[in-house]
């Protein structure tokens, strides 16, 4: 990347502050809050979904870590926040590896500050859509065995992908660089008929000129051959472990609102 790529621009929002700003975080600048406070006064009920698709990567996390995972690459991590995925991991396995990669240089500044004293996690500035760059960053061949399963976390970054930049295709590059037993997780905004979400898609496009929500069918098939496992793609806010009696562990047992139906999620393991 050029050097330019890692100046943070205070004039232009941007997808990792916005969502910060979201989040109730402090890593963000008048122009992002300004979209923010778009969602906040207009869109009320969308300001949740980052908090409810932080839930559903954290209690996936803990399911990849306690099926025995102790490494993950994180694409499009985000700016750090409460519950990290390497303080869940690490709560399981302390030798548990991380990389974040995140192409916005403010979440390279600020991981690397919370991570100054973390050896076994690492963020690292790169395109998602470069996965060639990102396989060969010396970082990850640091922390990465890929003779041992990983985790790879897609977590609320392939929508910002469009379809010419062929999201399928990234995923399945680390598909095959991993192997049998690693795992996927992907969360997804899904494609509806509600005027509200819908105004909110018009929202993001128009501010980020990116964005494409996808449908259910269209999601399960960004994991290619990867087996997914119950209980499938589901609304983020229903993903739960399932134990081996399918019964799901502590999932919510209520209607959702439209904004938590808008958000979904799924692991898929590779056997
Ligand atoms: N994964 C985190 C989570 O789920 O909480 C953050 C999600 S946030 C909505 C999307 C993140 O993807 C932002 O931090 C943004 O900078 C990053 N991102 C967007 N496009 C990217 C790309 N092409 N390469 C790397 N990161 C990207």
């Amino acid at each position: 990347m050029s050097d330019n790529a890692h100046v943070i621009d205070q004039s232009k929002p941007s997808i990792a502050r916005v969502y910060d700003y979201l989040l109730g975080g402090k890593d963000n600048y008048e122009v992002d809050r300004a979209v923010g406070d778009h969602f906040k006064v207009n869109l009320p009920g969308s300001v949740d979904i980052a908090s409810t698709n932080r839930r559903a990567l954290t209690r996936a996390v803990r399911a990849m870590a306690e099926a025995g995972l102790t490494q993950f690459l994180d694409f499009g991590s985000g700016l750090p926040t409460a519950d990290n995925v390497h303080q869940v991991a690490q709560s399981i396995d302390p030798d548990t590896r991380v990389v974040y990669i995140d192409n916005d240089p403010i979440v390279l500044a600020h991981g690397r500050a919370l991570l100054a004293t973390n050896d076994h996690t690492t963020v690292i500035h790169a395109d998602v859509r470069d996965s060639a760059a990102i396989r060969a960053d010396p970082e990850v061949a640091r922390l990465i065995d890929f003779d041992k399963p990983v985790g790879l976390i897609f977590s609320a970054i392939l929508h910002h992908l469009n379809d010419e930049e062929d999201p399928q295709s990234v995923v399945a590059y680390w598909a095959q660089q991993i192997p049998v037993g690693s795992r996927v997780f992907i969360s997804h905004f899904r494609s509806g008929d509600n005027a509200e979400t819908i105004q909110a898609e018009s929202k993001l496009q128009s501010t980020f000129g990116r964005g494409r929500w996808r449908t259910d069918a269209e999601i399960t098939a960004l994991f290619g051959d990867l087996r997914v496992q119950a209980p499938g793609v589901v609304a983020a806010a229903r993903w739960h472990q399932v134990n081996e009696n399918s019964a799901h562990i502590g999932a919510p047992d209520r209607d959702l609102s439209v904004w938590e139906e808008l958000i979904v999620s799924a692991i898929a393991e590779k056997r």
